[in-house]
């Protein structure tokens, strides 16, 4: 089954006097399960096309279908549910200072109707997962950028989200922390059955965890299928 299917899906931004493409009747389907990537230079409309994945960008043509739900269709309080589904995580973290590790992980719960004591023991769960339950008093920036982005992943988990999209979480991180991360979405993606969207620009990230890949150039998949059909050997 398809965690995500997008039908000729254009985006289209008007500037003052231009039309910008930013993306042009893409086709993409992602099985659940699988772990993607999207890559391409910047400006290859890579970022475009995850704000239609996690619905904040509304498409100028095609259809939207995440999690078997046809998008367009949704009530705007269905269309929230929905969007819960998508978690994020980001090159620079996205933290809040004023708050502890913890803190933030139990963030996405407030608003929800989960007590207090469920809600510290789900963000407990969730730093064991990562490796950082030692840190659940720490303040972010005590912590090194590797830490930070399991911080930003346990966050992204508690939610429950069905889809992670990566957007170039790594690209700010050396190689040997790139590779820790990695690991990690891959244990997360075996354990939890959890589809990956991972972006980026750098083609060793794809090979290291990606199962499929399209490659994106103004606008359009120009390329795409497994990581061995569409990369040669290094
Ligand atoms: P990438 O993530 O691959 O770098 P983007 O999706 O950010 O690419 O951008 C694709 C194209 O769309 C670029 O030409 C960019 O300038 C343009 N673009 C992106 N967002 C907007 C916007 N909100 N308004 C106008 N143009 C935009
Ligand atoms: P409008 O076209 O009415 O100005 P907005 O772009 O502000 O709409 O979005 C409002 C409505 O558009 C939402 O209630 C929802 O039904 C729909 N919508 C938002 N995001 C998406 C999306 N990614 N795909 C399809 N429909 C969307």
């Amino acid at each position: 089954a398809n965690a995500i299917e997008l039908k000729d899906i254009s985006v289209t931004f008007h500037n003052s006097d231009q039309a910008i493409e930013a993306v042009k009747h893409v086709d993409l389907q992602i099985k659940r399960g699988d772990i993607y990537g999207i890559i391409g230079y910047s400006g290859a409309g890579k970022s475009t096309l995850v704000r239609v994945i996690n619905l904040l960008q509304k498409p100028t043509g095609g259809k939207v279908i995440v999690n078997h739900q046809e998008i367009q269709q949704l009530k705007p309080v269905e269309l929230r549910q929905a969007r819960k589904k998508v978690s994020m995580i980001f090159q620079h973290f996205n933290l809040m200072k004023s708050r502890t590790v913890q803190g933030n992980v139990e963030y996405p719960l407030l608003g929800t109707k989960i007590s207090k004591r469920e809600r510290r023991e789900k963000a407990q769960r969730l730093l064991k997962l990562v490796g950082l339950s030692e840190y659940a008093e720490t303040y972010p920036s005590r912590l090194s950028g590797g830490q930070k982005q399991r911080v930003a992943i346990a966050r992204a988990l508690a939610s429950d989200p069905e889809i992670l999209i990566s957007d170039e979480a790594t690209s700010a991180l050396d190689p040997k922390t790139t590779k820790s991360i990695l690991t990690l979405l891959k244990q997360l993606n075996q354990d939890l059955g959890l589809t990956i969207v991972l972006i980026t620009h750098e083609m060793q990230v794809i090979k290291t965890i990606c199962h499929n890949v399209a490659v994106m150039d103004a606008g359009e998949i120009i390329e795409r299928g497994s990581v061995a059909k569409v990369f040669t050997e290094p």
